[in-house]
């Protein structure tokens, strides 16, 4: 077993140093008293570091080959913006990759803009407005509270992120109604409407305190 002179106590298992003064350690290193997990080949740091030296390599081949073509094509410059979006995901997932709720939200919502950038850049702004916004602000509430079920959550824990959902879903397409941006306005209604339906009963009858007093209500 190890032992620290100074501080006059032993160490179970393998330390390098004293956890209490700092100095050196004497003796000879027993079994570790809690099992040690093995490392994950691939740390998240390393991770980072491949994504960004990729990230890097690749714009500036993009930007070599362009100064070598002597012009830049539209699709030199989306692939180039494809993977600045690319890096700024990666960089999230790793950054969110402890809640998944916040990871799910975070990457619709990218995609979101991704899709409405894609669409005004090759013209208007109409599949993406009349199908993919409603579309995806319908299923994001639907998976965050699946999400929530799976992981055991209460409805309290996740009802935050559904609000979200509620004030973005009708907030945006909202705003595009108003400005008549859509070519075909019922999926984007339908949407709305189902979204703050979805979360009024999501709170009536999953949440805790109200489901408690409407059984009282209901028991008298
Ligand atoms: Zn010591």
């Amino acid at each position: 077993m190890q032992n620290c002179k100074k501080c006059r106590i032993q160490i179970q298992g393998e330390k390098e140093r004293c956890p209490l003064c700092g100095g050196k350690l004497v003796g000879e290193p027993s079994e570790r008293a809690f099992p040690v997990l093995p490392k994950t080949k691939v740390t998240r740091m390393s991770f980072m570091r491949v994504s960004l030296f990729l990230f890097c390599a690749f714009e500036t081949a993009m930007i070599v080959l362009g100064c070598c073509l002597e012009y830049w094509p539209g699709w030199l410059l989306l692939a180039m913006v494809a993977a600045v979006v690319g890096i700024i995901d990666i960089s999230l997932a790793v950054y969110y990759r402890n809640n998944l709720l916040q990871l799910v939200a975070v990457e619709v919502y990218i995609g979101l803009v991704v899709t409405v950038m894609i669409d005004l850049f090759t013209g208007q702004p109409y599949w993406s407005v009349n199908w993919v916004l409603p579309i995806a602000f319908a299923c994001l509430p639907v998976a965050t509270a699946i999400i929530g079920k799976a992981s055991h959550m209460e409805v309290d824990d996740y009802i935050l992120y559904l609000l979200f959902d509620v004030i973005m879903s009708t907030g945006v397409q909202g705003i595009l109604l108003l400005n008549r941006i859509h070519t075909f306005r019922y999926p984007a209604l339908i949407s709305i409407a189902f979204v703050i339906v979805f979360f009024l009963w999501i709170i009536i009858f999953n949440h805790r305190e109200l489901r408690r007093e409407t059984s009282k209500l209901f028991n008298v």
